[in-house]
């Protein structure tokens, strides 16, 4: 029997539902349990793949391709089970499916309607995680109140009815904003948020409040009466320096156990949080520590980089070092010596990203890791820029760009019209739309004997996931291998060039796809950990 958790938000945005949700799912197995984690989006998009980052964040790619909302990377990490295309939603597609329909005529003559055909096809979304798992989570993204969220309140409303008390719960979080002057933590906008949610006819069994401080008895009893919850069920949320102590820290709270409290469920299996504890202890005592620089284009928002931020963390937790992360703009490199910047570093990593801006400071900072012989990861974009690099300072191709760039002479990376992929031929034109035309989800690679990558990896089979337009382009391999810069990975048809690796440095690779989507803290990524201990082996000869 599938048990169904739905998770809203209240009071503010970036409660940080996604990882509460992501965390209590790693409770739920540590107690035995399967776990599936899906996310409904009230926005209007048909998937995040066309927002900028700044908008949205980082979009975290599925195996099988589609575009997601970050928080699917939180469920990943969490509980290692891998998203699907099927796990994530939004209003937008929501609605082209039922505009689909009802052009098809299999409404059979009905008003089309909020209620029921849109929620309709939000129940099916749900329905459809049926039998997978002991327990599915679902996440309402926005906060309650907003006009976007009501059809998903609607029918998580009506979802809950049907199937009963035994089987749905619903989880809200929310704030309790400390005010200096009163000297304590405020209650009223929890209290009318839960009021909001009722109004819609839900009412929470749990509420997990966000705190920056301990919440008092007085206060857990005053939410508890007022929001007409149990009082062992208003559980404290109260912020930590790492997000892995999050399973720990709502554990030590009641949440697992208020959980199963609130399903009826009197025998509560045995808990094992072992790997929490390991992470989180490796975490708090690191050996030594070493500073990468993270040189891209979104970098005041590090939310753009969320998955690599965290695969970078889990390549310090297997070295037993902090990592510190040096955020910068790649443009600064434009006017700037890299040298000024990055003398101090141990290592440079150059991001994904899209479009024009920065793209030269980016070329630049891969020109100095090669020179300085200071580990380099690039990853898409960064691989396409020192692909760039190496053409135009090792080859000699004055021109050398990518056909990403408004102006471009050589196209050395360029934009690959068809290319196989297993048995079927994939096509792309220039002309297409935007959204969801990329060379997405996971792609196998076969990797050279006797290359870097190879022996990261410990294999020459590897599949890695895709999110990107533009190729290196395969007919500049000779003259790039030899200047140096070996063609260590490719597509199974040697086409397309999947990791590049120079040679003659102590550490510089360079990867087509986005390694940093599959790293979790209790299996970091091979690429990251061995950048990092490269990193680490640079800071000791400093
Ligand atoms: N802009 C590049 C492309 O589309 C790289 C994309 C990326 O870094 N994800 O090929």
């Amino acid at each position: 029997m599938t048990r169904y958790i739905f998770i809203t938000g209240g009071v503010v945005s970036s409660l940080g539902k996604g990882l509460g949700s992501a965390a209590l799912g790693a409770l739920l197995q540590a107690r035995g349990y399967s776990v599936r984690l899906c996310k409904l989006d009230p926005y209007l998009n048909v998937d995040p793949g066309t927002m900028s980052p700044f908008q949205h964040g980082e979009v975290f790619v599925t195996d099988d391709g589609a575009e997601t909302d970050l928080d699917l990377g939180h469920y990943e990490r969490f509980t290692g089970v891998p998203a699907t295309a099927t796990d994530n939603t939004t209003t937008g597609r929501i609605y082209t499916s039922v505009l689909q329909k009802e052009r098809k005529g299999d409404y059979l003559g009905a008003t089309i309607q909020v209620i029921p055909h849109i929620t309709n096809e939000i129940k099916d979304f749900i329905r459809e995680k049926d039998g997978t798992a002991d327990f599915v989570l679902c996440e309402i993204g926005g906060t309650v109140g907003d006009i976007e969220s009501l059809p998903f309140l609607e029918a998580i409303r009506q979802f809950g009815n049907e199937v009963g008390r035994e089987r749905a719960i619903f989880l809200h979080v929310t704030l309790l904003p400390y005010i200096p002057a009163a000297g304590e933590l405020k209650t009223k906008p929890t209290q009318h948020s839960v009021k909001e949610l009722m109004s819609y006819g839900i009412r929470p069994q749990i509420l997990l409040c966000r705190a920056d401080r301990p919440i008092e008895e007085d206060e857990r009893r005053k939410i508890a009466l007022f929001c007409n919850i149990d009082e062992k069920n208003v559980i404290p949320a109260l912020d930590v320096s790492s997000i892995y102590e999050v399973p720990l820290t709502y554990h030590k709270e009641g949440l697992d156990r208020q959980v199963m409290d609130s399903f009826g469920i009197k025998d509560l299996p045995s808990l094992d949080l072992s790997i929490w504890e390991n992470i989180v202890h490796n975490i708090k005592s690191p050996e030594s520590d070493v500073t990468i620089a993270i040189i891209g284009k979104y970098t005041n928002l590090t939310d753009s980089y969320k998955s690599l931020n965290e695969a970078l963390i889990h390549g310090g937790i297997s070295n037993k070092v902090r990592v510190r992360l040096k955020f910068m703009e790649s443009e600064i490199f434009e006017n700037e010596e890299p040298e000024h910047h990055l003398h101090d570093v141990n290592g440079i990593l150059v991001p994904g990203g899209f479009g024009d801006r920065g793209v030269e400071g980016k070329i630049r900072a891969a020109q100095y890791a090669r020179e300085k012989k200071i580990p380099y990861l690039g990853i898409c974009y960064g691989m396409q820029m020192a692909v760039i690099e190496a053409a135009r300072n090792l080859c000699g191709i004055e021109g050398a760009g990518s056909s990403e760039f408004t102006k471009c002479d050589v196209p050395v990376i360029g934009l690959m019209t068809e290319w196989v992929n297993g048995n079927e031929k994939e096509e792309r034109s220039s002309e297409e739309d935007l959204g969801g035309t990329m060379r997405l989800g996971a792609y196998p690679a076969h990797l050279l004997k006797g290359t870097k990558a190879m022996e990261i990896y410990g294999s020459d089979e590897i599949s890695e996931r895709h999110r990107h337009r533009y190729e290196v382009n395969i007919n500049y391999r000779e003259q790039l291998e030899n200047a140096g810069l070996k063609f260590s990975g490719l597509s199974p048809d040697g086409q397309l060039p999947e990791i590049v690796e120079h040679v003659d440095h102590p550490w510089f690779v360079g990867v087509q796809f986005h390694p940093e989507l599959k790293s979790k803290p209790f299996d970091p990524h091979p690429l990251f950990v061995s950048f990092i201990a490269a990193a680490v082996e640079k800071g000791r000869l400093v």
